[in-house]
């Protein structure tokens, strides 16, 4: 049997809160009173995402790929930007796929756990993966530090990889 060539990837994300700006978390819009100030969509899940694939396929990060002032990605979808590098990973390692996906979001307010089923199912559809590989958790910051005094939004993801 072949020995599975398998990576881990870690991406992290933090944006600022603003009022009146549309909150998307795994390419679902959110009820929210605040939103990520940002360049592209501002979805800092998916932005996680994208540079924990990168991570695992040894192909830089997404500041390097997406640059923030490039106007091309101005208030482009973040799915976008997934599927461009997904993509480019497949073209390095066509045999490629996404073992599992487990996401932390640390957001004060609102509670996301209503949301959970629809990221994870999102996610899921956006990598072609079955949904039971996906794992989204929320967090507070229970008042303290800028997200718990909502001043931002971070997020932490972890892909395991075969790159076959
Ligand atoms: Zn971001």
């Amino acid at each position: 049997m072949e020995t599975p060539n398998l990576r881990i990837g870690l991406g992290s994300d933090l944006h600022r809160l603003k009022e009146n700006v549309p909150l998307n978390l795994g390419g679902i819009r959110i009820e929210s009173a605040w939103g990520c100030e940002a360049h592209s969509d501002g979805d800092a899940l998916l932005h996680a995402l994208i540079d924990a694939l990168l991570g695992a396929s040894h192909l830089g990060d997404i500041g390097e790929h997406f640059p923030p002032n490039d106007p091309k990605w101005k208030n482009a979808p973040s799915k976008d930007m997934l599927a461009d590098v997904l993509l480019l990973i497949e073209e390095k390692h066509p045999h490629f796929y996404v073992v599992n996906v487990d996401a932390v979001i640390q957001l004060e307010a609102p509670k996301l756990l209503g949301y959970r089923h629809a990221i994870q199912a999102n996610i899921a559809h956006l990598l072609g993966m079955d949904v039971e590989r996906i794992s989204v958790k929320a967090k507070t910051g229970e008042g303290l530090t800028p997200i718990g005094t909502h001043e931002a939004l971070a997020t932490q993801v972890v892909v395991l990889c075969d790159l076959g």
